[in-house]
């Protein structure tokens, strides 16, 4: 069965001033609908055509650049469109479990901002950013080059990425050009926190 490109939850223009509608038409319907087509060419009448994205991830490693690279492309744009809204942005709330964990791991939302901000900023030329669960409750900050990601048995650091950032230039390049740190800043305005808190409850259960 093939993988399917997800409904964008909200039109192209949804997300102004902060991301672009042209930025998103392309990233959507030409990047991530590109992953996604190659992808299925990649494991066409091969076993990994029966598993779910996620544990083809896990041994990203073992299958080839093809899937690692539009495997992963097809699964990080998935979980950026989610955790974007254009009602986002804001805190975690206090009382939330992923409100809570966001207190014990980094003490204030300032911190988290910064230290988020600097591993979407210092991630040399293509990859991502990412907030990450541990199945014990811990939160962690991180980043990855090119398409991977945190599941990949071949990352840095392993966890269940709970909120991520496109640094690729294709992602900003429209509107920012070069300014990658204020791409990064407007981000905050959009994060759909009720979705992270869903998939962090999802990930520690
Ligand atoms: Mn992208």
């Amino acid at each position: 069965m093939a993988f399917k490109l997800p409904k964008l939850p909200y039109d192209y223009k949804a997300l102004e001033p902060h991301v672009d509608a042209k930025t998103m038409e392309i990233h959507y319907g030409k990047h991530h609908a590109g992953y996604t087509a190659k992808l299925n060419a990649a494991i066409k009448d091969t076993p990994l055509a029966k598993k779910k994205i996620e544990d083809i991830l896990k041994k990203a490693s073992k299958h080839g650049a093809g899937v690692r690279n539009n495997g992963g492309g097809f699964y990080n744009h998935s979980l950026f469109w989610s955790v974007m809204s254009p009602n986002g942005g804001g805190e975690p709330k206090a009382t939330t479990k992923l409100g809570k964990a966001m207190a014990k791991s980094f003490k204030s939302y300032d911190a988290f901002k910064a230290e988020f901000s600097a591993a979407a900023g210092t991630r040399f030329g293509s990859g991502w950013a990412w907030l990450c669960a541990r199945k014990s409750g811990g939160l962690f900050i991180t980043s990855t080059p090119n398409q991977d990601n945190p599941l990949m048995d071949c990352a840095e650091k392993k966890g269940t990425p709970i909120l991520g950032l496109d640094v690729w230039e294709h992602a900003y390049y429209l509107n920012y050009q070069n300014r990658r740190p204020d791409y990064v800043a407007a981000f905050f305005n959009v994060i759909n926190w009720d979705e992270v808190s869903k998939r962090y409850n999802k990930a520690t259960k």
